[in-house]
């Protein structure tokens, strides 16, 4: 795998990352990444720290987010890209979104604690601390407490849809989402389009609502998908005239397999997202 000096997709302990955005920004120094995003889900928390450490360490740094969006009966997600972060109408949306995580892990909290996950509630609040919550708290906590062998499992056994630990949330809509990205001043991105199981049509369908709400770009290239996925996403792009966006979706040095700036690039004939920023000097 190459290493790429762009990655536009990256977690730190603001979401449900393990590294501090300070502790983050300096691996991202050392795997030689020059222009990187923080795009922690659902909250800009973490991005003046990480923007003051960027800078220290000569790192472009991109603000960023990554935005839960609610398509048919499940969710997609959208990462906003340079985005001001102290944009009035972003930061409602944002408050709107955490409230219903929080709501939601005291639901999986109570159903787990039903379950004989006794202490669930208080482990998952200590590990998320000021951060906002998601579903991977609770797969660490599952995995800690040895009640699943692998992080994947948990998601496999408890937290994926129609599990016992599993509680609904209504997302905001795609075209309120990506609203809030344009009101910031920011690009959207429709992240690891083939990670959501969708069908043809589904997947198609969802890009089409995200570009009637005026997206403009899809992510070709993500660490968390296979190799096959980069040629899929390129085509998705360029049958959608979208701009191509990469980046890792690093959330755990523990999960070696995907590794900051460990990136396959775009096909070179796709437009790229971060051309209007290396176009700034
Ligand atoms: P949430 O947004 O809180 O519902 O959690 C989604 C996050 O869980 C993703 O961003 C990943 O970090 C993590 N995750 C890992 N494996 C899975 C899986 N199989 N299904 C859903 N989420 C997963
Ligand atoms: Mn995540
Ligand atoms: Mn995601
Ligand atoms: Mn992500």
């Amino acid at each position: 795998m190459p290493n790429s000096p762009i990655d536009l997709h990256m977690h730190s302990t603001a979401s449900d990352g393990r590294l501090s955005p300070e502790a983050l920004v300096e691996q991202v120094a050392a795997a030689n990444v020059t222009m990187m995003a923080l795009t922690d889900h659902d909250t800009l928390s973490g991005l003046d720290q990480a923007a003051a450490a960027a800078h220290a360490h000569g790192v472009q740094f991109i603000p960023g987010i990554e935005l839960s969006a609610r398509w048919a009966r499940g969710v997609v997600h959208i990462v906003g890209l340079g985005i001001d972060r102290t944009n009035t109408q972003l930061n409602a949306g944002v408050a709107a979104q955490q409230a219903q995580r929080q709501t939601r892990a005291q639901t999986i909290a109570l159903k787990l604690e039903q379950r004989g996950m006794h202490g669930i509630a208080e482990r998952v609040a200590a590990m998320v601390g000021e951060g906002v919550p998601g579903r991977a708290h609770f797969a660490r906590d599952l995995l800690e407490q040895g009640h699943v062998q692998t992080f994947q499992q948990a998601f496999d056994r408890y937290l994926k849809r129609g599990r016992p630990g599993y509680a609904a949330v209504t997302w905001a809509s795609i075209a309120d989402v990506v609203a809030w990205i344009h009101a910031a001043g920011g690009v959207a991105v429709f992240a690891h389009p083939l990670r959501y199981g969708l069908s043809r049509g589904a997947l198609r369908a969802a890009i089409q609502s995200f570009i009637d709400a005026g997206g403009c770009a899809i992510e070709v290239s993500n660490g968390g998908g296979s190799r096959d996925d980069v040629p899929a996403a390129a085509a998705l792009a360029r049958r959608f005239n979208l701009e191509a966006s990469m980046g890792s979706d690093f959330h755990d040095p523990a999960f070696p397999w995907v590794g900051i700036g460990r990136l396959m690039p775009p096909p070179k004939d796709l437009p790229v997202v971060w051309q209007r920023w290396q176009e700034m000097t």
